[in-house]
């Protein structure tokens, strides 16, 4: 009888676990429920093109032209999964129930919310779907002064859209720099003063204390050093958690994340999970990631075992994020005990390397892709490296991919 495959979610991790299920076993029936009511779309448009108007959500569905249907699978939109019934093997949904051989679980991120700004106060702005990315480009185009609070990589896009649109944008950051998760203090540096450069305010190592919604519909901010911020909308982008609420329900091992081992396997033999939601083994202990590259590849991974392989999901991480003319690219394992090397690199672009047991690590470049192309296969063959050659901006990475491992 044909194996059935149910996959929960509509982010890349559900759909590329839906699409390499089928590819496996091709006579299987793949069902992917999700409740976004659209076929499921990439997201990092919605704080880039989308918000300054050169592209929809809808021009970049995640399975290309013709969605998910053309490969043959069953997509349930608008659908809420409530609940898994572990012992009949059946998912609980708005729709009705539905019947697993193995499940695939890739439930993705919740938004921190501030107790301050909760979503649904009127003019406050959380962004993760394209219903959010549709609602803020809206007032956005009646904004003169938007405040973003948080100063991660989705706020400070979201701080370049508008810049770039003509608002006038001030950003608050609890942390004394920007983007401190994802980058070094001198590559953070750089990318605070290409926003500085545009017209951009900062308030760092500051935080807001009270929000007071004005008659006239505008949002007056008080901050920690006493300042006050009217702004006529506020975006919050104070970062994400695993959401991992269905797994924890169904008595599945959760740890700040869906427990998964190197197959993508949970507690229960039967179930996978992958992406955001998930914690899986890495290089120092169990690993979470937020990006798009790692939800493709570990839903890929989770989809052809549950398809009945068994194949190890080993990753060399990376994300990038796009502000002004700033690309900004991070790749491999970040470690602050990692010896680093900074290439000495032309205005506007920028090259940090971690260096450890002879070889790259991890890397962080600010408009240098070709380099990070190579850099990438440099960590994932491990490839010995000199790091006086590491800082020398005549020494072509290409060319180190010739020595041996
Ligand atoms: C605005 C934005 C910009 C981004 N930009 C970048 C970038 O430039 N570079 C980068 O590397 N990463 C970026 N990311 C991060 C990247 O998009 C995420 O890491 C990735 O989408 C995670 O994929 P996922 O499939 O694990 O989860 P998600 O994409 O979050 O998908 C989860 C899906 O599951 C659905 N769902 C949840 N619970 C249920 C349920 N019970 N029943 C049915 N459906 C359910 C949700 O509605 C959602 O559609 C960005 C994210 C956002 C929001």
């Amino acid at each position: 009888m044909a194996r059935n495959i149910v996959v929960i979610g509509g982010g890349p991790a559900a759909v590329f676990a839906a699409l390499e299920a089928k590819k496996r076993d091709s006579a299987a029936q793949v069902t992917l429920v999700t409740d976004e009511t659209c076929e499921p779309y990439e997201k990092p448009p919605l704080s880039k093109a989308v918000l300054i108007g050169k592209a929809r959500p809808e021009d970049a569905p995640i399975a290309g032209p013709g969605g998910l249907a053309k490969h043959g699978i069953a997509v349930k939109a608008g659908t809420r999964c409530t609940a898994i019934d572990r012992a009949a093997h059946q998912v609980v949904t708005t729709g009705g129930p539905l019947t697993y051989d193995s499940l695939v679980i890739a439930t993705g991120s919740l938004m921190r919310e501030l107790p301050l700004l909760p979503p649904g106060v009127p003019r406050v702005h959380y962004l993760r779907t394209e219903a959010h990315a549709r609602a803020l480009k809206t007032e956005l185009g009646l904004c003169k002064h938007l405040v973003v609070v948080g100063a991660g990589l989705i706020g400070l896009e979201v701080a370049a859209s508008a810049a770039e649109l003509g608002i006038e944008v001030r950003v608050i950051e609890f942390a004394p720099r920007v983007m401190a998760r994802a980058c070094d203090e001198d590559t953070g540096a750089l990318i605070l003063a290409e926003h500085q450069h545009r017209g951009v305010e900062f308030e760092l190592s500051t935080s807001v204390v009270q929000a007071t919604p004005q008659l006239n519909g505008s949002i007056a901010l008080e901050t920690s050093e006493g300042d006050l911020f009217v702004a006529d909308v506020v975006v919050v982008g104070t970062g994400v958690k695993p959401d991992d609420t269905l797994a924890a329900a169904a008595g599945l091992d959760v740890e700040d994340g869906i427990v998964v081992d190197a197959q993508c396997r949970t507690s229960d033999p039967d179930i996978f999970a992958a992406g955001d939601c998930t914690r899986f083994p890495g290089p120092q202990g169990l690993a979470r990631l937020e990006n798009w590259r790692h939800a493709q590849d570990h839903g890929a991974a989770a989809g052809r075992n549950a398809a009945g392989a068994s194949d190890s999901y080993n990753t060399v991480p990376s994300y990038w994020s796009e502000q002004y003319d700033l690309y900004i690219q991070g790749v491999g394992w970040f470690d602050p005990a990692a010896h680093r090397v900074r290439r000495p690199l032309p205005e506007k672009n920028a090259l940090m390397l971690e260096v450890k047991d002879g070889a790259i690590s991890a890397a962080l470049g600010i408009n240098v892709q070709r380099d990070l192309a190579a850099i990438r296969r440099l960590i994932e063959r491990k490839i010995p490296v000199d790091p006086a050659a590491l800082a020398d901006p005549a020494q072509p990475f290409n060319a180190m991919l010739k020595a041996k491992a």
